[in-house]
């Protein structure tokens, strides 16, 4: 473990530092002294304090040299020189020259989903991508589709968002009117029907909204996805990529599935092989647990600006509570002319029970409790803290003070332990 409480550090040209504050309750604080340099795409502007909490694990590049002042205690810290920026850099500028044509000739922008296994900086690429993006005046759409993270959304969903201005260095991109669809559980294989039938509502809705923003279709869309690319996870990527109608895939490490993509794309999808950065750090099961707690914190108590939600009770019969996916039956028991699999995007009511302390309520905007709510925009979340089973109430934390009359709530199998 190396220890760090100031430190000056002189970065060539081409180069990052990267680092990782781990222990808790730990803060870093980050200035550029002189010279230029980005955060995963974002310009660093000098003599600002950047402050770095616990988890966090971030790369400083420099296309031009820079010094850069760390203050407090790192876990890691050094200085690499083997970057893949400039292949990323060569990416970026080749979607820009689809971007100029599709500009001149009134058409679509370039559609580009990232793939690869976990931990391979998919996330990383996307945000640096974007960046590089609307830095260049353009406003691209991001679309996540990786329900284990939630980089949108909390956890348990996909969604998309219209990027205006790069992304904050301490809080990410702004969440202003997020389009995002309710999915429930940490992996797209929990229920493979219903993964793919809300990718397919989300790209219909992306070509839509596109017909009306100009702007918007000639800058693209970037796609993220999940970590899983074997067996059924391979099939969810080549439903998305047909789903979205991609042009071009950007394979991050894998070179089995760049060859099984490049067989199995059309040829006017372009399959591009790229490699992973040095920097970029695994994750346990049990980190990833914690990332994923931390969203859900976020979404309820804020990350630099705090939040302040609500807590009430409610009784249980004015809440409409509903989980996706009926027990699949096989078909020769089904209803005549219905197949098994759609059972799995059936909606079901849920019933009192201690089972749902802790968890996650999606609140849709449908105003009906049929398919519809599935192809709704979700309003938010709230979160069952407490059950009484003897009173037949829940303890709600909400953003607002009181849940709308009437409205349907999703079940997700996510949960989150309110020790605020
Ligand atoms: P997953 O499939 O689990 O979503 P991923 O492939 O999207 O993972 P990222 O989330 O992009 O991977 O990266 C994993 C971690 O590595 C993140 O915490 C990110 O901040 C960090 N990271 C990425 N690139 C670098 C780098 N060059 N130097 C240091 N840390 C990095």
């Amino acid at each position: 473990m190396t220890e760090v409480q100031l430190q000056e550090i002189k970065l060539e040209p081409d180069s990052e530092l990267r680092f990782e504050v781990e222990s808790k309750n730990e803060k870093v604080v980050l200035e550029v002294k002189s010279g230029y340099a980005e955060l995963f795409g974002t310009e660093l502007v000098k003599a600002k304090p950047y402050e770095f909490h616990t988890g966090a694990k971030v790369a400083v590049f420099t296309w031009h040299g820079c010094t850069v002042e760390l203050r407090g205690r790192t876990e890691v810290s050094y200085v690499a020189k083997e970057t893949p920026m400039v292949v990323y850099l060569n990416v970026h500028a080749a979607l820009e020259q689809q971007r100029v044509a599709a500009e001149q000739e009134n058409t679509r922008g370039p559609v580009t989903m990232i793939v690869g296994p976990g931990d391979v900086g998919k996330s990383t690429l996307t945000r640096i991508l974007l960046n590089y993006a609307v830095r260049m005046g353009r406003r691209p759409i991001f679309v996540d589709l990786d329900v284990g993270q939630g980089h949108i959304s909390i956890p348990g969903t996909i969604g998309a968002l219209l990027v205006e201005r790069p992304a904050s260095i301490e809080e990410g991109f702004s969440q202003q009117a997020p389009l995002v669809y309710h999915f429930g559980h940490k992996s797209p294989n929990e229920n493979l029907e219903l993964y793919n039938t809300i990718v397919s509502r989300l790209a219909e809705v992306i070509a839509e909204r596109c017909e009306h923003n100009k702007k918007a279709s000639t800058s693209g869309v970037i796609i993220n996805t999940c970590g899983w690319v074997k067996g059924a996870g391979y099939k969810v990527l080549t439903h998305a990529a047909q789903a979205f109608e991609v042009d071009v895939i950007l394979v991050l490490d894998n070179e089995r599935l760049y060859n099984e993509l490049k067989r199995d794309m059309p040829k006017f999808v372009k399959v591009v092989y790229l490699p992973k950065s040095g920097g970029v750090v695994e994750r346990s099961t049990s980190q990833r647990a914690e990332l994923r707690d931390g969203r859900i914190r976020e979404y309820f108590y804020g990350k630099r600006t705090p939040y302040y939600p609500h807590s009430f009770d409610v009784k249980f019969s004015d809440l409409k509570i509903y989980k996706v996916g009926a027990p699949s039956l096989p078909d020769s028991c089904m209803p005549l002319g219905m197949r098994a699999e759609e059972a799995l995007t059936k909606l079901v009511p849920v019933w009192a029970s201690a089972a749902l302390a802790h968890r996650i309520l999606a609140v849709s905007f449908s105003p009906a409790a049929d398919e519809l709510a599935l192809h709704s925009n979700l309003a938010g979340f709230v979160c069952v803290t407490a059950v009484d089973m003897e009173r037949q109430t829940l303890t709600i934390l909400s953003p607002q003070p009181r849940p709308l009359p009437n409205t349907i709530l999703l079940l997700s199998e996510l949960q989150y332990m309110d020790n605020h």
